[in-house]
């Protein structure tokens, strides 16, 4: 079975995430005021360019409101209580801060050619790695083919989280075999932030993409993995199915 990034990144996230969810069970993640938040944040993002070109950022808030309408429709058996949850959470003051910093520190026009998709959420797959996906956007500069991603958490003080650079290296190998070409560096956008990050991207990444992805492989046929000591399981959907025993488990699926 073809590996898809995203489950790199749930495999990053918690392995045995990955092994329920390809085991049929559903993360709810659909339900939950964060995931809302974090599908707000990411529409907003793709309005970034065009607010930025039109010197139009003023009108972020208005954005905002229409898309939170949008995803009342389209998400129809979200509480309007929970989107208006997740849009208080947003704070679009911090965003045009963080952006107009970048203006400063980058010139509009460095910047619009960073975060100005040459495609978006465009589909790749790799036959030679058994592996697809979907970056947010493709950035093309100087004929350099870029993959970029759109985060809605928290950022680290310098560079990325381990997770990012190992789902950029992901799509940086789809890149080079898609389309020929060797792709060195990757952007992450920090929407919550209006922060924008240009990270080398380095064969160990690349190296370590493919391993973790031999590692999702073997969970989704059938290898339980232990509990990771580092995750956040209390707002976990599978926190009953976690706490049987390992061997009972094993028998159960
Ligand atoms: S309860 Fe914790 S260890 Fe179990 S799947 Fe959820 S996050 Fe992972």
């Amino acid at each position: 079975m073809t590996i898809r990034v995203s489950d790199l990144v749930l495999y990053l996230s918690c392995p045995r995430q990955v092994y329920f969810v390809s085991r049929g069970h559903k993360l709810n993640e659909a339900t939950a005021t964060r995931y809302i938040e974090h599908l707000l944040l990411k529409e907003l993002a793709y309005k970034f360019p065009l607010l930025i070109k039109n010197d139009n950022l003023c009108k972020l808030s208005t954005h905002l409101s229409s898309i939170a309408s949008d995803a009342q429709g389209e998400l129809g058996a979200i509480e309007k209580s929970q989107i208006i949850g997740a849009v208080s959470n947003i704070n679009v003051d911090d965003i045009v801060a963080g952006i107009e910093n970048l203006i400063d520190a980058l010139g509009r026009d460095v910047l619009l050619q960073r975060i100005t998709p040459w495609e978006k959420e465009y589909q790749m797959h790799s036959d030679h790695f058994d592996m697809s996906g979907r970056p947010d956007k493709l950035v093309l500069i100087d004929g350099e083919i870029i993959p970029s991603i759109i985060k809605t958490g928290n950022k680290p003080e310098y560079g990325a989280w381990k997770d990012e650079r190992i789902q950029l290296a992901a799509y940086a190998l789809l890149i080079e075999e898609t389309f020929n070409c060797p792709v060195s560096r990757g952007l992450i956008e920090y929407a919550r932030h209006g922060e924008f990050r240009d990270v080398g991207i380095k064969q160990a990444d690349k190296k370590m993409a493919l391993r973790i992805k031999d590692r999702t492989q073997k969970v989704i046929d059938g290898t339980l993995p232990g509990k990771p000591r580092k995750v956040l399981c209390e707002s976990c959907v599978f926190i009953d199915l976690c706490n049987v025993k390992k061997s009972l488990l094993s028998r159960l699926f």
